[in-house]
């Protein structure tokens, strides 16, 4: 599969004959003008994590006669944005919700911040796009509130421990700093990733994992894209 780096947590990913568009808040390189120029009919799906302004933008609504399913978390319906985007076209997600038509199947997740994450399963291929699911442990917090995001992202880990994906696509967020890889170390430690794109971090040089990352022979490719338009397959 194919990936490109929209911007922030979006990211246009191509599988054989099916496309997927991922949080795409803002799109400098305009991927998705060329992407989709083309007129052909492979299906195309836009997600769209939870509404804050870094992850849902309602000009995907400009790709509407391209698009076969927008999957929008529940809390987007409160956007006044989201009334651009054809109602019909549009499958709400709840949490712990499932969807799926003849090409792909989408299972969603709750996440520590509003809204959900998405595990899309197309062609037999499971991705995992975390949203803003991480833990999100703020250095400059008060000890109780570190310890509410590190039981909340804990929790949350329990329904996605033992998972194998093909790809997952998780936070790890510069401004977080000594603690910005903690919450996708553990991830990668209770799920199986078979590669992992790391995201929600612009303006940050691309993130190397440390040394003690994963766990010896766990190591898996890790993609940390900086610049909008990058491309990387896997
Ligand atoms: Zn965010």
């Amino acid at each position: 599969m194919d990936v490109i780096y929209l911007l922030n947590s979006g990211f246009f990913v191509r599988m054989d004959d099916i496309l997927l568009v991922f949080d795409a808040f803002d799109d400098p390189a305009d991927v998705l003008g060329r992407e989709l120029a083309a007129d052909d009919d492979m299906p195309l799906y836009f997600f769209a994590s939870h509404t804050h302004f870094d992850h849902f933008n309602p000009m995907i609504a400009r790709y509407a006669d391209k698009t076969r399913r927008y999957l929008l978390s529940e809390d987007i319906r409160r956007n006044p944005g989201a009334a651009r985007i054809p109602a019909e076209q549009i499958s709400w997600i709840g949490l712990y919700d499932s969807w799926q038509d003849d090409c792909i199947s989408v299972t969603s997740f709750s996440s520590t911040d509003e809204g959900t994450s998405f595990l899309v399963e197309v062609n037999g291929k499971q991705i995992f796009h975390a949203g803003d699911f991480n833990w999100w442990d703020w250095t400059g917090d008060t000890p109780e509130n570190r310890k509410l995001a590190e039981n909340a992202f804990r929790k949350q880990m329990k329904h996605l421990a033992g998972r194998s994906f093909d790809l997952a696509f998780f936070p790890v967020d510069g401004r977080l700093g000594p603690s910005m890889e903690r919450g996708a170390k553990v991830f990668c430690a209770e799920t199986h990733p078979k590669a992992l794109v790391s995201m929600h971090s612009v303006g940050y040089p691309a993130w190397q994992p440390s040394k003690d990352f994963f766990a010896k022979g766990a190591e898996i490719p890790v993609w940390s894209p900086t610049k909008a338009g990058e491309q990387h397959r896997f």
